[in-house]
Protein backbone atom coordinates (compact mmCIF):
# COMPACT_ATOMS: atom_id res chain seq x y z
CA UNK A 1 0.00 0.00 0.00
CA UNK A 2 1.32 3.24 -0.80
CA UNK A 3 1.23 6.49 1.63
CA UNK A 4 1.04 10.23 0.83
CA UNK A 5 4.84 11.33 1.48
CA UNK A 6 5.47 13.27 4.23
CA UNK A 7 8.48 16.10 4.22
CA UNK A 8 9.10 15.88 7.96
CA UNK A 9 8.28 12.10 9.59
CA UNK A 10 8.01 12.41 13.45
CA UNK A 11 11.10 9.88 13.88
CA UNK A 12 13.68 8.48 11.69
CA UNK A 13 12.80 4.68 13.02
CA UNK A 14 9.93 2.89 13.77
CA UNK A 15 10.64 -0.93 15.58
CA UNK A 16 7.37 -2.46 15.63
CA UNK A 17 7.83 -5.77 18.73
CA UNK A 18 9.90 -5.18 21.86
CA UNK A 19 11.12 -8.66 22.30
CA UNK A 20 14.74 -9.76 21.99
CA UNK A 21 15.43 -8.68 18.73
CA UNK A 22 13.82 -5.43 18.42
CA UNK A 23 15.03 -3.83 21.69
CA UNK A 24 18.34 -5.28 20.48
CA UNK A 25 17.94 -3.20 17.60
CA UNK A 26 16.76 -0.35 19.55
CA UNK A 27 20.10 -0.73 21.65
CA UNK A 28 22.06 -0.93 18.68
CA UNK A 29 20.92 2.70 17.93
CA UNK A 30 21.70 4.05 21.16
CA UNK A 31 23.40 7.62 20.64
CA UNK A 32 24.18 7.34 17.15
CA UNK A 33 21.78 10.83 16.63
CA UNK A 34 18.30 9.01 15.22
CA UNK A 35 14.94 9.50 16.66
CA UNK A 36 13.91 5.97 17.01
CA UNK A 37 11.03 5.04 18.34
CA UNK A 38 10.41 1.33 19.84
CA UNK A 39 6.09 0.21 19.65
CA UNK A 40 5.88 -2.53 22.22
CA UNK A 41 2.18 -4.32 22.16
CA UNK A 42 2.66 -5.55 25.52
CA UNK A 43 2.83 -3.97 29.14
CA UNK A 44 6.12 -3.98 30.79
CA UNK A 45 6.58 -5.50 32.77
CA UNK A 46 3.98 -7.95 31.56
CA UNK A 47 6.53 -8.93 28.47
CA UNK A 48 8.46 -10.33 31.25
CA UNK A 49 6.28 -13.68 31.45
CA UNK A 50 6.82 -14.44 27.84
CA UNK A 51 10.51 -14.47 28.97
CA UNK A 52 10.12 -17.83 30.05
CA UNK A 53 11.77 -20.74 31.06
CA UNK A 54 14.02 -21.25 27.99
CA UNK A 55 17.14 -21.12 27.51
CA UNK A 56 18.87 -19.37 24.52
CA UNK A 57 22.18 -20.89 22.92
CA UNK A 58 23.93 -18.17 21.99
CA UNK A 59 27.08 -18.82 19.43
CA UNK A 60 30.49 -17.08 19.41
CA UNK A 61 29.60 -14.56 16.72
CA UNK A 62 26.33 -13.65 18.78
CA UNK A 63 28.51 -13.29 21.82
CA UNK A 64 30.50 -10.62 19.48
CA UNK A 65 27.39 -8.94 18.64
CA UNK A 66 26.30 -9.10 22.26
CA UNK A 67 29.35 -7.41 23.39
CA UNK A 68 28.96 -4.65 20.91
CA UNK A 69 25.63 -3.88 22.21
CA UNK A 70 27.47 -3.09 25.38
CA UNK A 71 25.82 -6.39 27.33
CA UNK A 72 28.12 -8.63 27.43
CA UNK A 73 28.79 -7.78 31.37
CA UNK A 74 25.56 -7.85 32.01
CA UNK A 75 24.74 -11.09 30.78
CA UNK A 76 27.98 -12.67 31.59
CA UNK A 77 27.51 -13.64 35.41
CA UNK A 78 24.49 -15.85 33.98
CA UNK A 79 26.07 -17.33 31.16
CA UNK A 80 27.28 -20.99 30.52
CA UNK A 81 30.27 -21.58 28.28
CA UNK A 82 29.54 -24.42 25.97
CA UNK A 83 32.92 -26.08 25.36
CA UNK A 84 31.47 -29.09 23.33
CA UNK A 85 29.06 -30.30 21.60
CA UNK A 86 28.33 -33.68 21.49
CA UNK A 87 25.76 -34.94 18.33
CA UNK A 88 24.55 -38.51 18.13
CA UNK A 89 21.65 -40.63 17.34
CA UNK A 90 19.33 -42.91 19.33
CA UNK A 91 20.10 -46.83 18.61
CA UNK A 92 23.57 -46.02 16.29
CA UNK A 93 27.11 -45.56 16.84
CA UNK A 94 27.54 -42.79 14.75
CA UNK A 95 28.50 -39.19 16.61
CA UNK A 96 30.57 -36.19 15.99
CA UNK A 97 32.09 -33.67 18.58
CA UNK A 98 32.95 -30.27 18.02
CA UNK A 99 35.43 -28.69 20.09
CA UNK A 100 36.01 -25.05 20.93
CA UNK A 101 39.75 -26.00 20.89
CA UNK A 102 39.49 -27.27 17.02
CA UNK A 103 37.82 -23.46 16.60
CA UNK A 104 40.63 -22.22 18.38
CA UNK A 105 37.78 -20.26 20.50
CA UNK A 106 37.74 -20.76 24.71
CA UNK A 107 33.74 -21.12 24.17
CA UNK A 108 31.62 -22.37 20.67
CA UNK A 109 28.64 -20.09 22.50
CA UNK A 110 27.38 -19.86 25.89
CA UNK A 111 23.83 -20.94 27.35
CA UNK A 112 21.43 -18.75 29.13
CA UNK A 113 18.54 -18.16 30.51
CA UNK A 114 16.70 -16.21 28.19
CA UNK A 115 14.71 -14.12 30.65
CA UNK A 116 17.60 -12.70 32.12
CA UNK A 117 19.14 -11.82 28.42
CA UNK A 118 15.30 -10.50 27.63
CA UNK A 119 15.11 -8.61 30.88
CA UNK A 120 19.41 -7.32 30.36
CA UNK A 121 18.40 -6.10 27.20
CA UNK A 122 14.55 -4.33 27.41
CA UNK A 123 16.13 -2.44 30.49
CA UNK A 124 19.14 -1.61 27.95
CA UNK A 125 16.33 -0.08 25.24
CA UNK A 126 14.84 2.01 28.09
CA UNK A 127 18.04 4.00 28.35
CA UNK A 128 19.15 4.04 25.28
CA UNK A 129 19.80 7.67 24.08
CA UNK A 130 17.47 8.93 21.55
CA UNK A 131 15.16 6.02 21.63
CA UNK A 132 11.32 6.71 23.12
CA UNK A 133 9.18 3.65 23.98
CA UNK A 134 5.60 3.36 23.03
CA UNK A 135 4.18 0.38 25.45
CA UNK A 136 1.98 -1.12 25.72
CA UNK A 137 1.10 -0.18 21.94
CA UNK A 138 -0.13 -2.32 19.12
CA UNK A 139 0.45 -1.07 15.24
CA UNK A 140 -2.60 -2.11 13.89
CA UNK A 141 -2.23 -0.47 10.06
CA UNK A 142 0.88 0.05 8.03
CA UNK A 143 0.91 2.01 5.10
CA UNK A 144 4.96 2.30 3.34
CA UNK A 145 5.95 4.35 0.11
CA UNK A 146 9.45 5.03 -0.50
CA UNK A 147 9.12 8.00 1.17
CA UNK A 148 7.96 6.42 4.31
CA UNK A 149 5.62 4.86 6.12
CA UNK A 150 2.45 5.65 8.31
CA UNK A 151 1.96 3.46 11.47
CA UNK A 152 -1.69 3.47 12.59
CA UNK A 153 -1.69 2.27 16.63
CA UNK A 154 -4.46 0.43 18.56
CA UNK A 155 -5.76 3.92 20.25
CA UNK A 156 -6.07 5.61 17.01
CA UNK A 157 -3.04 7.37 17.07
CA UNK A 158 -0.82 7.62 13.98
CA UNK A 159 3.12 7.36 13.62
CA UNK A 160 4.90 8.55 10.70
CA UNK A 161 8.23 7.74 10.58
CA UNK A 162 11.33 7.24 7.63
CA UNK A 163 11.89 3.78 8.35
CA UNK A 164 10.01 0.93 9.72
CA UNK A 165 12.12 -2.36 11.31
CA UNK A 166 9.32 -5.12 11.53
CA UNK A 167 10.37 -6.87 14.51
CA UNK A 168 6.78 -7.96 15.55
CA UNK A 169 7.71 -11.90 15.31
CA UNK A 170 6.47 -15.07 13.82
CA UNK A 171 2.74 -13.61 12.93
CA UNK A 172 4.16 -10.17 11.71
CA UNK A 173 1.10 -7.56 12.01
CA UNK A 174 3.39 -5.65 9.54
CA UNK A 175 4.65 -8.32 7.36
CA UNK A 176 0.35 -9.29 6.71
CA UNK A 177 -0.90 -5.33 6.65
CA UNK A 178 2.08 -4.83 3.42
CA UNK A 179 0.62 -8.24 1.97
CA UNK A 180 3.76 -9.95 2.07
CA UNK A 181 3.31 -13.49 2.39
CA UNK A 182 5.40 -15.77 4.41
CA UNK A 183 6.30 -19.35 4.16
CA UNK A 184 4.70 -21.58 6.65
CA UNK A 185 5.72 -25.26 7.36
CA UNK A 186 4.47 -26.83 10.06
CA UNK A 187 6.23 -29.74 11.99
CA UNK A 188 3.71 -31.29 13.69
CA UNK A 189 6.03 -31.13 16.41
CA UNK A 190 5.98 -29.47 20.04
CA UNK A 191 9.16 -28.67 21.86
CA UNK A 192 9.09 -29.10 25.86
CA UNK A 193 11.42 -27.06 27.53
CA UNK A 194 12.16 -27.30 31.21
CA UNK A 195 15.14 -27.68 33.56
CA UNK A 196 16.95 -30.94 34.93
CA UNK A 197 19.02 -32.01 37.66
CA UNK A 198 21.53 -35.04 36.21
CA UNK A 199 23.60 -37.81 38.27
CA UNK A 200 26.64 -37.05 36.42
CA UNK A 201 26.77 -33.41 34.48
CA UNK A 202 29.74 -32.67 31.91
CA UNK A 203 30.33 -29.35 32.45
CA UNK A 204 30.45 -27.26 29.38
CA UNK A 205 29.20 -29.91 27.20
CA UNK A 206 25.99 -29.49 24.82
CA UNK A 207 24.03 -33.15 23.63
CA UNK A 208 22.32 -33.41 20.74
CA UNK A 209 20.57 -36.52 20.33
CA UNK A 210 18.45 -37.30 17.20
CA UNK A 211 15.55 -39.99 17.60
CA UNK A 212 13.02 -40.57 14.42
CA UNK A 213 10.68 -39.09 16.75
CA UNK A 214 12.61 -35.20 16.87
CA UNK A 215 16.05 -34.31 18.71
CA UNK A 216 16.73 -34.45 22.48
CA UNK A 217 19.01 -31.89 23.32
CA UNK A 218 20.82 -30.96 27.08
CA UNK A 219 22.90 -27.90 27.70
CA UNK A 220 24.61 -26.56 30.86
CA UNK A 221 22.65 -23.83 32.90
CA UNK A 222 23.45 -22.26 35.33
CA UNK A 223 23.82 -23.36 38.70
CA UNK A 224 24.43 -27.39 38.61
CA UNK A 225 21.21 -27.77 36.20
CA UNK A 226 20.92 -28.38 32.99
CA UNK A 227 18.09 -27.24 30.34
CA UNK A 228 16.32 -29.92 28.43
CA UNK A 229 14.33 -29.36 25.09
CA UNK A 230 12.81 -32.80 23.95
CA UNK A 231 10.87 -32.62 20.51
CA UNK A 232 7.92 -34.71 19.91
CA UNK A 233 5.24 -35.53 17.76
CA UNK A 234 2.65 -33.26 18.36
CA UNK A 235 0.42 -35.46 20.48
CA UNK A 236 3.30 -37.11 22.13
CA UNK A 237 4.36 -33.91 23.08
CA UNK A 238 0.83 -33.52 24.81
CA UNK A 239 1.02 -36.90 26.25
CA UNK A 240 4.36 -36.19 27.82
CA UNK A 241 3.51 -32.70 29.08
CA UNK A 242 0.20 -34.68 31.05
CA UNK A 243 2.87 -36.90 33.01
CA UNK A 244 3.36 -37.29 36.18
CA UNK A 245 7.17 -35.35 37.20
CA UNK A 246 9.24 -38.69 38.02
CA UNK A 247 7.25 -40.78 34.51
CA UNK A 248 7.96 -37.75 32.85
CA UNK A 249 11.69 -37.80 33.56
CA UNK A 250 12.46 -41.68 33.51
CA UNK A 251 10.61 -41.28 29.88
CA UNK A 252 13.31 -38.51 28.99
CA UNK A 253 15.91 -39.82 30.37
CA UNK A 254 15.15 -43.08 28.61
CA UNK A 255 15.07 -41.60 25.43
CA UNK A 256 18.56 -39.83 25.87
CA UNK A 257 20.53 -42.88 26.75
CA UNK A 258 22.85 -43.10 29.65
CA UNK A 259 25.43 -40.72 29.02
CA UNK A 260 24.81 -38.27 31.86
CA UNK A 261 23.17 -41.11 34.54
CA UNK A 262 20.33 -41.31 36.78
CA UNK A 263 18.29 -37.77 36.01
CA UNK A 264 17.24 -36.73 39.40
CA UNK A 265 15.16 -33.56 39.53
CA UNK A 266 12.64 -31.76 36.68
CA UNK A 267 11.87 -28.14 36.66
CA UNK A 268 8.23 -26.53 35.11
CA UNK A 269 7.90 -27.87 31.94
CA UNK A 270 6.56 -25.22 28.77
CA UNK A 271 5.40 -26.86 25.09
CA UNK A 272 5.89 -25.29 22.16
CA UNK A 273 3.98 -25.93 18.60
CA UNK A 274 6.47 -25.81 16.15
CA UNK A 275 6.26 -24.05 12.49
CA UNK A 276 8.58 -22.77 10.46
CA UNK A 277 8.09 -18.87 8.89
CA UNK A 278 9.71 -17.19 6.31
CA UNK A 279 8.95 -14.50 5.05
CA UNK A 280 9.06 -14.45 1.22
CA UNK A 281 10.95 -10.48 1.36
CA UNK A 282 13.55 -9.38 3.76
CA UNK A 283 12.33 -5.94 2.93
CA UNK A 284 9.58 -3.68 1.69
CA UNK A 285 9.69 0.15 0.34
CA UNK A 286 11.05 1.76 3.95
CA UNK A 287 10.75 -1.16 6.07
CA UNK A 288 13.00 -4.14 6.88
CA UNK A 289 11.61 -7.07 8.61
CA UNK A 290 14.48 -8.70 11.20
CA UNK A 291 14.07 -11.72 14.13
CA UNK A 292 11.42 -13.46 13.73
CA UNK A 293 9.24 -11.26 11.72
CA UNK A 294 11.58 -12.52 8.85
CA UNK A 295 12.39 -15.95 9.89
CA UNK A 296 11.01 -18.21 12.76
CA UNK A 297 13.15 -21.35 12.73
CA UNK A 298 12.60 -24.99 14.32
CA UNK A 299 14.91 -24.68 17.59
CA UNK A 300 16.67 -27.94 16.92
CA UNK A 301 19.94 -25.76 15.53
CA UNK A 302 19.21 -23.11 18.48
CA UNK A 303 19.72 -20.54 15.21
CA UNK A 304 16.39 -18.15 15.78
CA UNK A 305 17.57 -15.28 18.35
CA UNK A 306 21.56 -15.84 16.96
CA UNK A 307 20.07 -15.19 13.02
CA UNK A 308 18.01 -12.22 13.95
CA UNK A 309 20.98 -10.82 16.36
CA UNK A 310 22.86 -10.51 12.72
CA UNK A 311 19.94 -9.22 10.75
CA UNK A 312 20.31 -6.23 13.57
CA UNK A 313 24.43 -5.63 13.45
CA UNK A 314 23.87 -5.54 9.57
CA UNK A 315 21.15 -2.75 9.54
CA UNK A 316 22.64 -0.95 12.80
CA UNK A 317 25.58 -0.67 10.50
CA UNK A 318 23.96 0.29 7.36
CA UNK A 319 21.87 2.89 9.02
CA UNK A 320 25.19 4.42 10.23
CA UNK A 321 26.78 4.41 6.91
CA UNK A 322 23.71 5.68 5.03
CA UNK A 323 23.64 9.46 5.41
CA UNK A 324 19.85 10.06 6.20
CA UNK A 325 18.84 11.93 2.67
CA UNK A 326 19.98 8.11 1.49
CA UNK A 327 17.64 6.44 3.78
CA UNK A 328 15.56 5.19 0.92
CA UNK A 329 17.79 2.57 -0.43
CA UNK A 330 18.29 0.99 2.75
CA UNK A 331 15.75 -1.60 2.39
CA UNK A 332 16.78 -2.77 -0.64
CA UNK A 333 20.36 -2.63 0.69
CA UNK A 334 19.27 -4.88 3.69
CA UNK A 335 17.92 -7.30 1.91
CA UNK A 336 20.78 -7.89 -0.03
CA UNK A 337 23.06 -7.98 2.36
CA UNK A 338 20.81 -10.37 4.54
CA UNK A 339 19.44 -12.89 2.47
CA UNK A 340 22.24 -15.10 1.44
CA UNK A 341 22.19 -15.92 5.61
CA UNK A 342 18.98 -15.93 6.29
CA UNK A 343 18.98 -18.88 2.94
CA UNK A 344 21.22 -20.82 4.78
CA UNK A 345 20.58 -20.89 8.13
CA UNK A 346 16.87 -21.52 7.09
CA UNK A 347 18.01 -24.09 5.07
CA UNK A 348 20.68 -25.43 7.10
CA UNK A 349 17.82 -25.96 9.90
CA UNK A 350 14.97 -27.52 8.08
CA UNK A 351 17.17 -30.08 6.27
CA UNK A 352 18.67 -31.15 9.80
CA UNK A 353 14.81 -31.64 11.16
CA UNK A 354 14.04 -33.70 7.87
CA UNK A 355 17.38 -35.82 7.72
CA UNK A 356 17.01 -36.41 11.49
CA UNK A 357 13.17 -37.09 11.72
CA UNK A 358 12.76 -39.50 8.88
CA UNK A 359 12.18 -42.68 9.21
CA UNK A 360 13.22 -44.17 5.58
CA UNK A 361 15.90 -47.50 5.93
CA UNK A 362 17.96 -45.82 3.39
CA UNK A 363 18.11 -42.63 4.91
CA UNK A 364 18.65 -43.72 8.30
CA UNK A 365 22.17 -45.44 7.34
CA UNK A 366 22.83 -41.98 5.26
CA UNK A 367 22.54 -39.86 8.16
CA UNK A 368 24.37 -42.12 10.27
CA UNK A 369 27.48 -42.13 7.88
CA UNK A 370 26.64 -38.30 7.61
CA UNK A 371 27.53 -38.39 11.20
CA UNK A 372 30.60 -40.34 11.22
CA UNK A 373 31.52 -38.27 7.97
CA UNK A 374 31.38 -34.82 10.32
CA UNK A 375 33.90 -36.33 12.83
CA UNK A 376 35.89 -37.60 9.30
CA UNK A 377 36.20 -35.57 6.78
CA UNK A 378 37.55 -32.79 7.99
CA UNK A 379 36.31 -29.95 5.25
CA UNK A 380 32.77 -31.08 5.86
CA UNK A 381 32.94 -30.83 10.06
CA UNK A 382 34.56 -27.27 9.46
CA UNK A 383 31.18 -26.07 7.09
CA UNK A 384 28.82 -27.42 9.98
CA UNK A 385 30.82 -25.71 12.83
CA UNK A 386 31.05 -22.74 11.04
CA UNK A 387 27.53 -22.46 10.16
CA UNK A 388 27.01 -22.97 14.17
CA UNK A 389 29.12 -20.58 15.08
CA UNK A 390 27.12 -17.88 13.26
CA UNK A 391 29.97 -17.02 10.61
CA UNK A 392 28.77 -19.04 7.84
CA UNK A 393 32.09 -20.46 6.53
CA UNK A 394 35.55 -20.06 8.18
CA UNK A 395 36.99 -16.77 7.65
C1 LIG B 1 11.81 -23.93 22.35
C2 LIG B 1 12.65 -22.85 21.70
C3 LIG B 1 14.01 -22.79 21.94
C4 LIG B 1 14.80 -21.82 21.33
N1 LIG B 1 16.15 -21.82 21.57
C5 LIG B 1 16.93 -20.92 20.92
C6 LIG B 1 18.35 -20.93 21.12
O1 LIG B 1 18.89 -21.72 21.89
N2 LIG B 1 19.10 -20.03 20.41
C7 LIG B 1 18.53 -19.13 19.56
O2 LIG B 1 19.26 -18.34 18.94
N3 LIG B 1 17.19 -19.09 19.37
C8 LIG B 1 16.39 -19.95 20.03
N4 LIG B 1 15.03 -19.91 19.85
C9 LIG B 1 14.45 -18.87 18.98
C10 LIG B 1 14.29 -17.53 19.71
O3 LIG B 1 13.58 -17.70 20.91
C11 LIG B 1 13.57 -16.53 18.80
O4 LIG B 1 14.22 -16.51 17.55
C12 LIG B 1 13.58 -15.11 19.37
O5 LIG B 1 13.04 -15.09 20.68
C13 LIG B 1 12.74 -14.20 18.45
O6 LIG B 1 12.72 -12.88 18.96
P1 LIG B 1 11.94 -11.72 18.18
O7 LIG B 1 12.18 -10.49 19.00
O8 LIG B 1 12.29 -11.70 16.74
O9 LIG B 1 10.40 -12.15 18.22
P2 LIG B 1 9.39 -12.25 19.45
O10 LIG B 1 10.04 -12.76 20.66
O11 LIG B 1 8.20 -12.98 18.93
O12 LIG B 1 8.99 -10.73 19.76
C14 LIG B 1 8.06 -10.02 18.99
C15 LIG B 1 7.55 -8.85 19.83
O13 LIG B 1 6.68 -8.06 19.01
C16 LIG B 1 5.55 -7.67 19.77
N5 LIG B 1 4.45 -7.43 18.83
C17 LIG B 1 3.78 -8.35 18.08
N6 LIG B 1 2.84 -7.75 17.33
C18 LIG B 1 2.93 -6.42 17.58
C19 LIG B 1 2.21 -5.28 17.13
N7 LIG B 1 1.22 -5.39 16.23
N8 LIG B 1 2.54 -4.05 17.61
C20 LIG B 1 3.55 -3.93 18.51
N9 LIG B 1 4.26 -4.98 18.99
C21 LIG B 1 3.95 -6.21 18.53
C22 LIG B 1 5.30 -8.86 20.70
O14 LIG B 1 4.55 -8.47 21.86
C23 LIG B 1 6.72 -9.30 21.05
O15 LIG B 1 7.22 -8.67 22.21
C24 LIG B 1 14.21 -20.88 20.46
C25 LIG B 1 12.83 -20.91 20.23
C26 LIG B 1 12.05 -21.89 20.84
C27 LIG B 1 10.56 -21.92 20.56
Amino acid sequence: MSTTPRATPDVDLAIVGGGLVGASLAVALSGKGFRVLLIEAAQPPAIAPQWDERCIALNARSQHIVQQLGLWPRVQAEAVAITATHISERGRFGMAQFTAAEAGLEALGHNLPLRHIGQTVWQAAQQAEGVQIRAPAAVTAVTASDQGVELRLADGQTVHARLLAAADGAQSAVRRALNIAAELHDYRQSAIVTAIRVQRPRAGVAYERFTPDGPIAVLPKPGDACSLIWTLPTAAAERAMALADEVFLAEAAACFGGRLGQWTALGRRQCYPLLRTVSTRLSAPSTMFVGNAAHALHPVAAQGFNLGLRDVAALAELLQVCPLAQWADVPARYAAARTQDAERTAGFTHSLVGLFSNRWPGLASARHLGLLGLNLLPGLKREVMWQNLGYGRQA
